[in-house]
């Protein structure tokens, strides 16, 4: 099957494209050529790592509709910083792993700083991490990660991310931490995290597009790429009111989940050994919105659910505060109540502050039909029980 780039992209960013990213993967990589074609020549990449583990990074490492080599070269990608990858001798540049002959810190850093407070290009900042505002020690909002240092001073990555979102064409948060502030906003959040959009929001810069929120810890590698192809090509993807692509974000997991047949007939296991429905062990499938269960991760090999665990609603923007958590506690079902008085007794244990709506999926009796609604806030930021 032959796809013309922009209908193609089009059909990924509309139609529920998981599923087209696993059985079209050699299109994929020709879309990609296309767009490289298009850009002609190196599009400039900066990774910004913020408050997080690297697992984004490495997660990336599993793209395989096309693989993270392949994509370098077909989109013509230079990341000119991704510091969990660069070394000094090679970074991930459009050829492919390229020799960098970086021998010191200061040289890692410089394309970075030049980036930031220089003249340099920047295509697409992809955010991987919280931006973490809380002032250790008395120092500096931001200080909790310090990143390098710009004329014999030493740069916080709250600072880096306001110079880059408002000079990046694009701003792409990849993982729960940048899209929602993921386990560093988690309930206690000593360092002051937030999403990114709520950091760019209090710093007073605006983007020159919407920032795309990935959600997911990890993110998904396929999603990723998807997503800056789109955005490489002038594409705009659809965007839902937190700022994911509904192409990704539209339906739950719970919907096309391989184990659905036995929450239908109200049959649930009480071992992950069991194949019945995950509902009693804690499964969050019925409350979280992604396409895990369409496109499936480990180029389409499995997913979850599908291999033994419950989900555990780590694309969920509450995610690990409740209703996602206690991971292991099922989500509420109580015979014989109805469900405005589970709403209520849902809301409680929720929401806090104004504003901010229940997360709640809701289920009066084993094998009925669950009513789902997802959490939504006006930033983006996670709700804390
Ligand atoms: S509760 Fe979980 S395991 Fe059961 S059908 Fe829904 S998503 Fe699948
Ligand atoms: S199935 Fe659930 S826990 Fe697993 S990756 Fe998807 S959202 Fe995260």
């Amino acid at each position: 099957m032959q796809f013309a780039r922009r209908d193609f992209l089009k059909l990924c960013m509309y139609m529920g494209a998981g599923a087209v990213a696993t059985y079209y993967a050699a299109e994929i990589k020709q879309v990609f050529a296309q767009v490289a074609q298009q850009n002609g020549g190196s599009v400039h990449l900066i990774w910004l790592p913020m408050g997080g583990d690297s697992g984004c990074t490495v997660s990336m490492l599993q793209a395989s509709n096309p693989n993270l080599i392949e994509a370098a070269q077909n989109l013509g990608l230079s990341a000119d910083f991704w510091d969990t990858f660069m070394t000094p001798d090679y970074q991930l540049g459009s050829s492919g792993w390229i020799t960098a002959g970086m021998t010191t810190e200061d040289q890692s850093q410089a394309p970075l700083m030049n980036a930031a407070f220089g003249d340099a290009t920047v295509d697409v900042l992809v955010i991987e991490g919280t931006p973490q505002l809380g002032t250790p020690n008395g120092g500096s909002q931001g200080d909790f990660c310090t990143i390098g240092q710009y004329n014999g001073q030493d740069v916080n990555a709250y600072t880096l991310l306001q110079k880059l979102a408002a000079k990046a064409s694009w701003v792409i948060a990849v993982g729960q931490c940048s899209s929602f502030g993921g386990i560093p906003a988690g309930k206690g959040n000593l360092t002051g995290a937030v999403p990114v959009t709520e950091a760019l929001k209090t710093a007073g810069v605006t983007t020159k597009n919407p920032v795309v929120n990935l959600a997911g810890c990890p993110a998904h590698p396929d999603w990723t790429l998807i997503t800056l192809a789109s955005v490489l090509q002038g594409f705009t993807p659809d965007l839902d009111d937190l700022g994911r692509p509904t192409a990704f974000f539209s339906r739950y997991i719970h919907d096309s989940c391989p184990r659905r047949g036995y929450y239908d007939a109200g049959q649930f296991a009480s071992n992950f050994d069991d194949p019945e429905c995950l509902w009693d062990l804690g499964c969050k499938g019925p409350i979280t919105v992604s396409a895990c269960a369409e496109t499936k991760w480990n180029g389409g090999l499995s997913f979850c659910t599908q291999a033994g665990p419950m989900c555990w609603g780590c694309m969920h923007p509450s995610f690990p505060d409740p209703p996602t958590s206690s991971f292991f506690e099922a989500l509420p079902h109580f015979p014989g109540i109805d469900i405005p008085t589970l709403e209520l007794a849902g809301a409680a244990a929720v929401v806090v502050g104004a504003g901010l709506a229940v997360g709640l999926t809701l289920k009066s009796k084993k094998g009925d039909k669950p009513e789902k609604k997802e959490e939504k806030t006006a930033t983006g930021a996670p709700a804390q029980g």
